[in-house]
């Protein structure tokens, strides 16, 4: 009796795992095929289905959907290599992008003047720079144009921009001109630029309140971090940081005390100068700017490295000078440089198309 019930029970238990056996197959099968089929699709080839979506809503959605897919099951080749020698990848999608942030009536705003001129990398250089200006709040773009007149590729970018700018031009004449000039007094570049800048600030606010602000010269090739605005956004009178890449060194920098005054210079460019600052190493209050008419970048007897020191004496002295960036401990500026490229097969006929605007 009891061997019976025991082999009825083993048939029982056999007949259980048989189904187990079955239902676990079920499940599996379809996951499995899925699975296949997944595998089979680029993961780029899911996204860019995805990015076709034109609600803009639903595709950061599907995206983000996408990304968390991502994270399970089908990483790219690359990260999953990474993963699997012990590499995890940091994936942050907490972020959410407004550009320009809204302008406010509170902040002081940055006026940024921007010498340029027509070059092969003029539009790439702009365009740069206009990607970065958009994440900086309360800023308005000068842009003067080393040319007769104000030109298309300019006009279009800034109308495309999405920023606030006023547009100027006037053109450096050939004697003046850098390395063309006999002279020894040559005018650095974007010098007359720079100064209609400052005459069309003072132009603006001869009749009305000024704004609580200030003004900063961003040549169009440098590197620009977008701390270096908001250290600068509350200047007093001149506001002064390290810049990257000037004069043969890593950087150069304004010799802060223990006090938190500026005492000299890091330099060895003739660290003598009264400023031996670059261009991108300062920024000046619009009331300030105001309250000096005077000042100007000078045009003719201003030697190799002087240039920045023929404004600023007419404006402070080493005394009133605002470290900023850490006490001139960080550097938020590049002095970087584009190369030219070269343009060898531009001759050739065919080649280019007159409506292709680079
Ligand atoms: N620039 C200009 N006209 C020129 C040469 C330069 O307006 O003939 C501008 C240029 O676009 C840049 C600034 O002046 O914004 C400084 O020029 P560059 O970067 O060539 O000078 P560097 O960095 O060598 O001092
Ligand atoms: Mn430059």
């Amino acid at each position: 009796m009891v061997s019976r019930d025991a082999w009825v029970l083993e048939a029982l238990c056999s007949m259980l795992r048989r189904r187990n056996l079955l239902t676990t197959i079920l499940i599996a099968l379809p996951w499995a095929l899925l699975l296949t089929l997944w595998h089979q699709y680029p993961t780029t080839h899911y996204l860019s289905l995805l990015r076709k979506e034109t609600d803009e809503n639903v595709t950061s959605k599907a995206l983000l959907n996408g990304t968390s897919a991502l994270r399970e099951g089908s990483l790219p080749s690359c990260i999953r290599q990474q993963q699997s020698t012990g590499a995890t990848p940091r994936v942050i999608q907490s972020y959410v992008y407004s550009r320009p942030p809204p302008w406010s009536d509170t902040l002081p705003t940055i006026f940024v003047i921007t010498p340029t001129y027509t070059r092969p990398v003029q539009k790439a250089e702009l365009t740069r720079l206009a990607n970065t200006f958009l994440h900086v709040q309360n800023l308005h773009w000068v842009v003067v144009e080393d040319s007769p007149r104000r030109t298309n590729l300019v006009s279009n970018l800034l109308e495309k921009a999405g920023l606030n700018f006023t547009h100027l031009n006037v053109e450096t004449p050939k004697s003046l001109k850098l390395g063309l000039s006999w002279i020894p007094s040559h005018t650095p570049r974007g010098t007359l630029q720079r100064n209609l800048g400052l005459h069309w600030l003072r132009d603006s606010f001869s009749n009305t309140a000024p704004p609580e602000g200030v003004v900063y010269f961003a040549d169009d090739d440098n590197t620009y971090s977008l701390e270096l605005f908001e250290e600068m956004r509350y200047t007093r009178r001149v506001s002064v940081w390290p810049v990257a890449f000037v004069g043969g060194l890593r950087y150069e920098s304004p010799k802060v005390s223990p006090a938190g005054k500026v005492v000299g210079w890091k330099t060895v460019f003739d660290p003598n100068r009264p400023f031996a600052i670059d261009m991108a190493g300062f920024a000046i209050s619009i009331k300030l700017i105001l309250e000096k008419p005077q000042a100007s970048f000078k045009l003719e007897g201003v030697k190799g490295g002087y240039q920045e020191t023929s404004l600023l004496k007419d404006l402070v002295t080493m005394d009133g000078l605002e470290p900023k960036a850490a006490n001139c401990t960080k550097v938020l500026v590049w002095h970087t440089r584009t190369e030219r490229p070269t343009l060898v097969n531009e001759g050739k006929r065919g080649f280019t198309d007159p409506r292709v605007e680079v």
